[in-house]
C-alpha cells in the first residue's frame, strides 16, 4: 500500500486505475497527463445547454463494467433518440431519399450531461495532489525502481502503469533499458480506435428536423458527413446534430469544413441558417497525444488486446494498460475500464 505508483495518462483507463487504487488504500498515487485537460478521447464541450461529444458518445447494454462504474458514480444514462424517418444520399446527382428506420435492434445509450461527467466525477474523487497536468512523459528508466522524465520534471515510482495507446507509446517514449523488440513491433502495428476521425456537431435553436418527422439520422455516400445523429441533451433543451466527416476533408481548415457541412445539411433538411447557433469539431488525426501519423495502414482493432501487452515487463513493475490492450472491447470505453481492472489485478501481485 506504500508503493509509489505512477499512472501515465489521465484518460478513462488512468483515472479508473487511480480511483480504484485510492479506494483500496494505496497512499502514493500520481496521474501524469501530458495535456492541459483530463479525459483523453472523452471530450465534451458545453454549448449553451447542449453537451457536445467530440469524443466518445455511446455505450451499449453489454458494456457491463462501464455501466457498473456509472452506477457507482450515480451517473444517469439515456437512450439515443431515433424516432422518425432517416435520410440517405447515395450519389450526388440524385435527391436525398427518405426511409423508415427499422426497429432498433441494439439501443445505444448516452451519458446524461455528457461523457465528461464520468471524467469529472472520477477526478473530483482523486483530488489535486494526485493529478499532474501538462507533464508529457518522454523517458522511462528502470533500475529496480523507475525514473520517469517528463517535459517539465521527474517522477520516481516503484510501479508504472502506462495508458498511452500502444502505438503512440513506443513511438514517443524512450525506455531504458529498451522494451523487448517483439513488443515494440506489435505496438507499432496496433490500431488506435478513432485515430483518423473527424467529429462535428452543429448546435441549433430548435430540433427543426422533428417537425418534418425526421429522426436526425442520416447517411451519405457523398459526404462531407457520412453519418449524422440527433444530439440533443438529456433534458431535451439544448439542440444539436452530430456526425462524422470523411477523412478527405482533414486538409481543409475549420471554416471550410463548416461551410461544406452547412451546405450538406441544407441539401438534407432545407435552409438551416435561421436555426444555426454554432459549429464544433475535433480533428483527431491531428491530435499528437493520440497517434503518430507514419503512413502505415492498420486495420481497425488490429492487435487490440495482444497477449504481449500482458507479459511481465521490468520484473512485473511496468504495466501496459489502456483500451487498446484489452482483449475484450479493445478501443472502446468498455475496453478502457476492463484494461484498468487488469492493471489493478497485476498490482496486487507485485
Ligand atoms: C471521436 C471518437 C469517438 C468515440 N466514440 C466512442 C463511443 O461512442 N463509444 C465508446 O465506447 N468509445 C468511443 N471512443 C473510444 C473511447 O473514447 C476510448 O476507448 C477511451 O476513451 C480510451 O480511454 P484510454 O484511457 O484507454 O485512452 P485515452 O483516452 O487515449 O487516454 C490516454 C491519455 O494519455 C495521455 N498521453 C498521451 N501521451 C502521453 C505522454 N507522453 N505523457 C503523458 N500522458 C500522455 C493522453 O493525453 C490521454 O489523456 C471514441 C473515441 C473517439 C476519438
Amino acid at each position: 500500500m506504500n508503493k509509489h505508483i505512477v499512472i501515465i495518462g489521465g484518460g478513462l483507463s488512468g483515472l479508473i486505475i487511480a480511483h480504484s487504487l485510492k479506494e483500496q488504500g494505496y497512499s502514493s498515487i500520481k496521474v501524469v497527463e501530458a495535456s492541459s485537460r483530463l479525459g483523453g478521447r472523452i471530450y465534451t464541450k458545453k454549448i449553451g445547454r447542449a453537451d457536445i461529444e467530440l469524443g466518445a458518445t455511446w455505450l451499449w447494454k453489454y458494456n457491463t463494467q462501464l455501466i457498473s462504474i456509472c452506477k457507482e458514480l450515480e451517473i444517469e444514462l439515456f437512450e439515443q433518440k431515433m424516432e422518425g424517418d432517416a435520410l440517405f444520399e447515395a450519389i450526388s446527382m440524385n435527391p436525398v431519399q427518405r426511409f423508415q428506420l427499422p426497429p432498433n435492434q441494439e439501443i445505444s445509450y448516452r451519458i446524461a450531461n455528457g461523457t465528461n461527467k464520468l471524467i469529472n466525477k472520477l477526478s473530483n474523487k482523486l483530488g489535486e495532489e494526485i493529478i499532474h497536468l501538462n507533464k508529457k512523459v518522454i523517458e522511462i528508466k528502470y533500475d529496480n525502481t523507475f525514473l520517469i522524465k517528463t517535459s517539465q520534471n521527474m517522477f520516481k515510482g516503484d510501479v508504472v502503469i502506462t495508458t498511452i495507446p500502444p502505438k503512440l507509446l513506443v513511438n514517443s517514449v524512450q525506455f531504458i533499458p529498451e522494451l523487448a523488440q517483439n513488443l515494440q513491433e506489435i505496438a507499432k502495428k496496433t490500431h488506435t480506435w478513432m485515430q483518423d476521425s473527424i467529429k462535428f456537431s452543429v448546435v441549433f435553436k430548435s430540433p427543426f428536423w422533428r417537425k418534418q418527422g425526421l429522426s436526425g439520422v442520416a447517411f451519405s455516400n457523398v459526404g462531407p458527413y457520412t453519418e449524422l445523429y440527433d444530439h440533443c441533451c438529456v433534458t431535451d433543451s439544448g439542440y444539436a446534430l452530430m456526425g462524422f466527416i470523411t477523412n478527405s476533408l482533414s486538409s481543409l481548415n475549420k471554416e471550410q469544413r463548416e461551410q461544406a457541412i452547412l451546405q450538406q445539411l441544407t441539401k438534407f433538411f432545407g435552409d438551416v441558417s435561421s436555426e444555426f447557433i454554432s459549429y464544433e469539431e475535433k480533428v483527431w488525426k491531428k491530435e499528437s497525444l493520440l497517434t503518430v501519423n507514419d503512413g502505415s495502414f492498420i486495420i481497425p482493432h488490429q492487435n487490440n488486446g495482444h497477449p504481449l501487452f500482458h507479459k511481465s515487463l521490468y520484473d512485473g513493475k511496468l504495466i501496459i494498460s489502456g483500451s487498446e490492450t484489452s482483449p475484450e472491447y479493445g478501443g472502446y470505453m468498455e475496453g478502457a475500464v476492463r484494461s484498468a481492472y487488469y492493471a489493478i489485478e497485476k498490482i496486487k501481485n507485485i
